[in-house]
């Protein structure tokens, strides 16, 4: 594993030797380099999905869509798109500097760290990874200790696929974050929870390095009677239980009018058994929760409202069933934190006001689900409420679209990424100007302020402002 033949901080400094040397800025090597990742993912696929199947249990399939193929259609689109999302953009020059031309030219911010957390261990490390290099960054990448056999293969495959100098990877945990911490980054993009994004933060600060927070929280679900409860059913189900609910975008709790709430365990029972099955502990498609203390954390919050779905754990097999409480009060343990893992609480209120009101009397969420069929309901969750993302009608399906922006508000996160954003996120936007040979106006603001001058600039303001 030649990633950690040197100490953290070394992988830093030779990362930024690297970009000193000016290879990495080349379309060239920013082209290689994503063909060279583009091709580890396609040589690795078994061994990838093996490496998530001992971590978290996670069925080779979703490794394979959501993991695999998700950044190799990023790094598809990226290719294809580069040419054109890092050309420099005109913009007008004032007629006061004419003849002159006006440009933004993208730039790369330099050596830039990357920290990914353990529940989607491949797309969280190489999403971002991917603009990061399409921007012509040196990158050191630090994986999550929490999914140690996906952070030793990729320790393995990255020197073996990539340029070993410029992108590297560095495994370890607290002391090794910590070390690397230390280190002037240029740019700093984390994903993980808003305690460990405070220590990120305040590292970061002490050398004015700007940063990415990509965190969690809980995201809440809205459902009327007027929506297809079905339908939202579905919805719900798959974007619980997917990864075992391990998913930052994951719905976290149910708000529901009184009417909704029958149909709707009714309809989560059908389809969480025709997911899963009757017993979904013996079926091979539900993941497992990352480590026997989250289980333990999880279990602890089984005691919240009436269970109608679910209720089991079992410590040793880091299971936790899919669980649905209902009647479940604001003030109830499982409504605090964000639940991460398969445990859905329906909370039950009287109208979209209550839960508007709920909804903004916590921290801003990551993603908002409204099923609705009304208008002004919908109307008032876009108008009334803020989060990274919402979706009507689906859970999930937002993040994606590359096009949309991903990324949270407040405390779930500042920055976005995915598709271009991904490469300004690790991108100079330089204003240029080109002052052409020739005569112009702006000597007409210079000293010495004669009374023609004082006329003429004291006059009413036409268009463009003057120089600061
Ligand atoms: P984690 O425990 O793997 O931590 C994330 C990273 O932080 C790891 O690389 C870890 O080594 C590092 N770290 C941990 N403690 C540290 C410390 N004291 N100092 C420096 N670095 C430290 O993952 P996690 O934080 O448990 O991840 C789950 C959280 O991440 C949830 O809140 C989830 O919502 C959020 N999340 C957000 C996104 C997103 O894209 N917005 C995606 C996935 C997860």
């Amino acid at each position: 594993m030649a990633a950690q033949e040197v100490s953290p901080i070394a992988a830093a400094h030779g990362a930024r030797a690297a970009f000193t040397s000016g290879r990495t800025a080349e379309t060239r090597w920013r082209r290689d380099q994503l063909a060279a990742l583009d091709l580890l993912l396609a040589d690795n696929g078994s061994a990838i999905e093996a490496a998530l199947q001992s971590d978290l249990g996670k069925h080779p399939l979703e490794t394979h869509t959501i993991e695999i193929g998700s950044v190799r259609s990023e790094i598809a689109v990226t290719l294809k798109s580069l040419a054109e999302w890092t050309k420099p953009r005109e913009v007008v020059a004032p007629d006061y500097l004419l003849p002159a031309t006006a440009s933004t030219v993208l730039q790369p911010l330099g050596t830039v760290l990357i920290i990914s957390p353990w529940n989607y261990p491949v797309h969280l490390l190489l999403m971002p990874l991917v603009g990061a290099i399409a921007a012509g960054n040196a990158v050191v990448v630090k994986p999550s200790e929490l999914a140690p056999q996906t952070s030793h293969l990729m320790a393995k495959l990255f020197p073996a696929y990539l340029d070993s100098d410029a992108v590297r990877l560095v495994e370890g945990a607290v002391d090794e974050t910590t070390e690397l911490l230390e280190f002037p980054w240029d740019h700093i993009f984390y994903t993980g929870n808003g305690t460990v994004a405070k220590i990120i933060m305040a590292a970061a600060a002490k050398h004015l390095t700007p940063v990415t927070l990509e965190l969690g929280g809980k995201s809440p679900v809205w459902i009327d009677e007027s929506a297809d409860v079905d339908a939202a059913a579905g919805w719900l189900a798959w974007g619980k239980l997917l990864n075992a609910g391990q998913t930052c975008i994951a719905p976290d709790y149910v708000l529901a009018t009184p009417a909704v709430v029958d149909p709707l365990v009714e309809a989560l029972v059908r389809h969480t058994a025709e997911m899963y099955g009757d017993d979904p502990h013996a079926s091979a498609d539900f993941g497992r929760i990352v480590n026997a203390r989250h289980v333990d954390r999880l279990a602890g919050l089984l005691g919240s409202g009436v269970t109608v779905i679910g209720g089991q754990s079992d410590h040793e097999d880091r299971f936790v069933a899919p669980t649905v409480l209902r009647d479940v009060t604001f003030d109830d343990p499982v409504m605090s934190d964000e639940i991460f893992g398969p445990i859905l609480p329906i909370v039950t209120v009287a109208d979209a006001d209550e839960a508007i009101a709920f909804i903004n009397s916590r921290d801003k969420p990551l993603a908002l689900y409204c099923f609705t069929e009304r208008t002004d309901v919908r109307t008032a969750f876009l108008e009334r409420t803020a989060s990274g993302g919402i979706a009507i009608n689906a859970t999930m399906a937002q993040a994606g679209i590359d096009g949309l922006p991903f990324g949270g508000v407040g405390a779930s996160g500042t920055g976005a990424y995915h598709g271009e954003r991904s490469v300004r996120v690790f991108s100079h936007e330089r204003a240029v100007l080109h002052k052409l040979d020739g005569p112009h106006h702006a000597q007409a603001s210079w000293a010495p302020y004669t009374d023609e001058k004082q006329r003429m600039l004291r006059g009413p303001v036409s268009g463009a402002s003057q120089e600061p």
